[in-house]
């Protein structure tokens, strides 16, 4: 039987990395598309709890939702492909998701979601200066082909980024943790046409931190970036550490 793929980002509908993975994943199995209708970067993994989500068909096998890329992940595995899911794909996303990115991204979520109901799953992200996708797409076809063939632990998902490629290949691939992308801490404060005060958070200025080994520097390498990510972000060394505390509560 084929595989059932589903495809996700937050891009939406019409971001421009969307059809290129699902023309590439349609090569390997039945592909179902479930985006937002509108894009919904950096809404992290945020779920619509508190209102109706509907869903609109575009076409076979093509849905919109009024949600987040978190809502399309589930939706897509738990009702429209009634948990027959083989593996979910998130992206390609216009732009990297890289180190602290993966906090923030949308497209990450999705692949997360999926990950927390036991479905393999990828997020893919470009350099947002590049415009041609058929590298990514391509590559992207080559790994889920693997992750088809081989599977992924539990709770793990793996987030790729592609830098520019050279001509229509990309330099090579390396397996990689995560790195630093330190944002801009500075936050603009304006006053509106009516005098009130209103805030904008989002700098433009990004600092990548070169410490070897990471997405970060495989990117600047001109390689593609592939980073085993796991839902558990508990970490095992100050946890250990933790235990020698006095948790009691009863000094005060
Ligand atoms: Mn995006």
């Amino acid at each position: 039987m084929k595989p059932r793929i589903l495809v996700c980002n937050d891009d939406g509908i019409n971001g421009p990395g969307l059809r290129p993975l699902a023309d590439a994943m349609r090569a390997l199995g039945r592909v179902t598309v479930v985006v937002p209708a509108q894009e919904r970067s950096a809404d992290s993994h945020a779920l619509t709890l508190h209102k109706p989500i509907r869903v609109h068909r575009v076409s076979p096998g093509v849905y919109t939702i009024n949600g987040k890329p978190a809502d399309c992940a589930r939706l897509g595995i738990l009702e429209l492909l009634k948990g027959r899911v083989d593996l979910v794909v998130s992206g390609i996303n216009l732009g990297f998701n890289l180190g602290d990115d993966t906090v923030y991204s949308g497209t990450v979520a999705a692949a997360r979601e999926a990950a927390l109901l036991d479905a393999p799953a990828i997020a893919f992200s470009q350099d947002p200066e590049e415009t041609r996708y058929g590298p990514a797409a391509r590559f992207a076809r080559s790994l889920a082909r693997q992750v088809l063939a081989r599977g992924l632990p539990r709770g793990i998902c793996l987030n790729v980024n592609f830098p520019r490629p050279l001509g229509v290949r990309f330099k090579g691939a390396a397996a990689a943790r995560l790195g630093r992308r330190v944002y801009s801490k500075e936050v603009t404060r304006r006053s509106d046409p009516r005098g009130r005060e209103y805030f904008w958070l989002a700098g433009s200025d990004v600092t990548s931190v070169r410490d070897a080994g990471t997405d970060v520097v495989a990117v600047a390498k001109g390689l593609v970036s592939v980073t085993p990510l796991h839902v558990d972000t508990t970490d095992a060394t100050v946890l250990a550490d933790l235990r020698k505390w006095d948790l009691s509560g009863v000094r005060r």
